[in-house]
């Protein structure tokens, strides 16, 4: 009994004594003020400052509440809208493609989104999509649909990593509250319809992604990592521009459901989604 105590507390001491690192995954459709499709273009001069002043005030708000450090992933369409010379001095900045497991086997404290949308077919989400609007109709896993922030934040649960912190338009925020009841959110503007929306300011957005990033560190220990049980199935409709070649070569676990549907099967969370990266 007592060397159970004993080990609660180094772990206990252990933790409080890491170095508390916050991973930021960053996207451009949820951005205060990008509401056109024009504007999600990397290149975008003014996309790149909105989001580069919500992601900085995200990076203030988590090291005065306490993160040691703060990694920012470049996640928007082929990572080539940050830069080093604009990202908050005390960031890192992590450019390409990562893989499956995006980093997370690193050992992050926790994880962020900025500049979220919903998942594909959402009501009033702005751009909202899964992975990409072009190629891909719509994602289910388990059954349910599902775009980048519950797969992401299934896969932060894989490595006992809780999401912090959402900023979005209020579809974004209503996906994650779905599965992490506990996070932050930082709405910074409502979706009317796929390219209409109304915007706080670039000025306001970043004041309350400060004040939610801030609070978010405040109540880290409060909130779960969102964990997948059991097997797991997820399942990609293709749009019709990506429709399945006759000869396909599909990963072990997968099937063709139809002409552009393939469903991916693991023995849980990790082996499907490993497997539905694979095409
Ligand atoms: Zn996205």
């Amino acid at each position: 009994m007592r060397l159970t105590i004993l080990l609660i507390l180094c772990l206990a001491s252990a933790w409080a004594q890491g170095k508390k690192t916050i991973f930021i995954i960053t996207d451009a459709e949820g951005v205060a003020g990008v509401c056109r499709q024009d504007q999600t273009d990397p290149k975008d001069s003014e996309m790149r400052q909105l989001l580069t002043g919500e992601i900085n005030a995200a990076v203030d708000g988590f090291l005065s509440g306490g993160a040691d450090e703060v990694v920012v992933w470049d996640a928007h369409d082929g990572s080539q809208t940050l830069s080093a010379l604009t990202i908050h001095p005390k960031a890192r900045l992590l450019m390409g493609a990562t893989g499956a497991a995006m980093t997370m086997e690193r050992g992050y404290t926790a994880v962020a989104f900025i500049g979220q949308h919903g998942r594909a077919n959402s009501r009033g989400g702005v751009m909202a999509h899964s992975y990409s609007s072009l190629g891909i109709q719509k994602m289910l896993m388990n059954g349910k649909p599902v775009g980048e922030i519950e797969t992401r934040t299934a896969l932060a649960g894989w490595y006992g990593v809780p999401v912090i912190l959402l900023s979005g338009d209020q579809a974004a925020a209503s996906d994650l509250r779905a599965i992490v009841p506990t996070a932050e959110f930082a709405v910074v503007k409502e979706g009317l319809s796929y390219y209409a929306c109304l915007s706080m300011s670039a000025a306001s957005a970043r004041e309350l992604i400060r004040e939610r990033a801030r609070g978010a560190m405040q109540k880290i220990s409060q909130i779960r990592p969102y964990k997948i049980e059991g097997p797991v199935t997820i399942e990609v409709e293709y749009t019709t521009r990506s429709t399945l070649r006759p000869d396909a070569e599909l990963a072990p676990g997968s099937e063709i459901v139809d002409a552009r549907t393939i469903r991916y099967r693991g023995k849980d969370f990790m082996e499907a989604w490993v497997r539905s990266r694979s095409r």
